[in-house]
């Protein structure tokens, strides 16, 4: 019998469900909107740096275990670096204080025991004050879960939830930020490790998956927009792009990993996360200083991480709905001021790129996390995928793999079934 599996959206969780089947026998047809793969997890080429960049400065770290499994499944992983250990330097605007939080290289968090390892100014009791969140309530928001105020609240607490929920953290969900915690903080340096996809992130996340899938006989095609599902008898069996019309057999499958707004047209009645926070990446052209950390947290300026690539600056502000209408070259002369302070630097504004995602996550509230639907549908070939689904982590890579692994995880069972 035939095995055959519709992939909708080529992001990367619509990739790592494409790659899983694949690799389990199945014949996979990949339909995807844009000319490019990779959705909201991107490179292309800017004419105004004259450099190759991504979107957005995507972090992963060490523990993020399916991430990490599909980037070997693609035979990537070695393109995923950072330092040796789970270092992260850290330097205050307001103050010019620099620190280096070291969670060592364990599976336990006993970072939190040495003085010289943790965040300077902050005691044991300030770490045990966080218990609460592990186990939080996901309905709950991170502000009636612990305090959202002190040093180690402004110099880890706030960055680290911030960046892993993209809102103001005392209004994100505990249940999420406890997922975040456990699976970082609490696991030790081991699991905290900091990657980047050096040399892209279509190059290590995006372009040899592609490849792979075509190797196995994959079909992938790119401006190729469902705008319509036919169902009967409790299943898909048309999908609609535009005046093409595809036959679904009643063994094939469907994965749909859309953003929500496309998956609540295609699926009216479809409950998803109906709001969103931006992310703003700005991007110079400079050699960085030989002795910038690969990645520096910096906290009392308007950036927020700064990452040092070769020829190129680049930094990332979360939940940043405030900035994208600031006009690009005021924003970009404010960003640089604070990039040469945080890199010790001088000089004019070089070069520069700002690409602000306006719809870059869903808001990671408690409201919006309760509108995350599971992956099975009312149809019982049609699964979805997405980092938005109910995957109890925040959008990120890792609830992307882990969305598209457990909605391949279904098409195979329905196989077996
Ligand atoms: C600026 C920025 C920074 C980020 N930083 C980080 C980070 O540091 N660490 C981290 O882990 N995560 C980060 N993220 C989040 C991460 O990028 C996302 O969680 C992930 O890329 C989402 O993948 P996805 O497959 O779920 O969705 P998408 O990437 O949105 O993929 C969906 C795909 O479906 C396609 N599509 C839509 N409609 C149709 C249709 N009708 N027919 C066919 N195709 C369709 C779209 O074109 C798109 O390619 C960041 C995101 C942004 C935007």
């Amino acid at each position: 019998m035939p095995k055959t599996a519709h992939i909708i959206g080529a992001g990367i969780s619509g990739l790592s469900a494409a790659v899983r089947l694949a690799n389990a026998g199945f014949k996979i047809h990949v339909h995807e909107a844009t000319q490019q793969a990779g959705g909201r997890c991107r490179s292309y080429f800017d004419a105004a740096t004259n450099l190759t960049i991504d979107n957005g400065n995507h972090l992963l770290l060490s523990g993020n275990r399916h991430a990490l499994a599909y980037a070997r499944s693609i035979g990537t992983e070695a393109g995923l670096v950072g330092p040796q250990h789970a270092q992260f330097p850290f330097v205050d605007l307001t103050t010019g204080q620099r620190w280096q939080l070291d969670l060592g290289d364990g599976r336990l968090p006993l970072w939190i025991f040495d003085e010289s390892r943790r965040v300077p100014d902050t005691g044991l009791r300030d770490y045990l004050a966080l218990a609460p969140l592990i186990w939080a309530a996901a309905g709950k928001p991170v502000g009636d879960t612990i305090q959202c105020q002190g040093t180690l609240y402004q110099r880890l607490v706030q960055p680290l939830l911030l960046a892993a929920l993209n809102v103001d953290p005392p209004e994100g969900s505990a249940g999420l930020a406890g997922a975040v915690v456990r699976e970082t903080l609490l696991a030790g340096g081991k699991a905290c490790r900091p990657l980047i996809a050096r040399d892209g992130l279509s190059a290590v996340l995006v372009e040899p998956a592609i490849t792979l899938l075509r190797e196995k006989g994959a079909e992938v095609r790119f401006k190729h927009e469902l705008r319509a599902l036919a169902m009967s008898e409790g299943r898909v069996d048309e999908l609609r792009f535009g005046d093409e019309v595809v036959p679904i057999a009643a063994d094939d499958a469907v994965v749909m990993a859309v953003p929500p707004r496309p998956a609540a047209g295609l699926l009216p009645g479809l409950k998803t996360p109906s709001r969103f926070r931006a992310i703003v990446n700005g991007h110079f052209r400079f050699n960085p200083p030989r002795d910038l950390p690969p990645i520096l947290g910096v906290v009392g300026g308007l950036v927020e991480w700064l990452f040092s690539f070769p020829q190129r600056l680049s930094i990332t502000i979360s939940n940043a709905d405030r900035l994208v209408d600031m006009p690009r070259e005021e924003l970009a002369q404010a960003l640089w001021r604070d990039v040469c302070k945080a890199a010790g630097i001088q000089g004019e504004l070089p070069a520069w790129q700002i690409v602000r995602e306006r719809r870059a996550t869903f808001e990671a509230t408690p409201e919006q996390n309760a509108l995350r639907p599971g992956p099975t549908t009312a149809w019982k070939n049609l699964f979805l995928a997405g980092d938005w689904t109910d995957t109890g982590l925040p959008a990120t890579i890792e609830g992307s793999v882990r969305s598209g692994d457990r909605a391949a995880d279904l098409v195979l069972a329905m196989r077996r079934a």
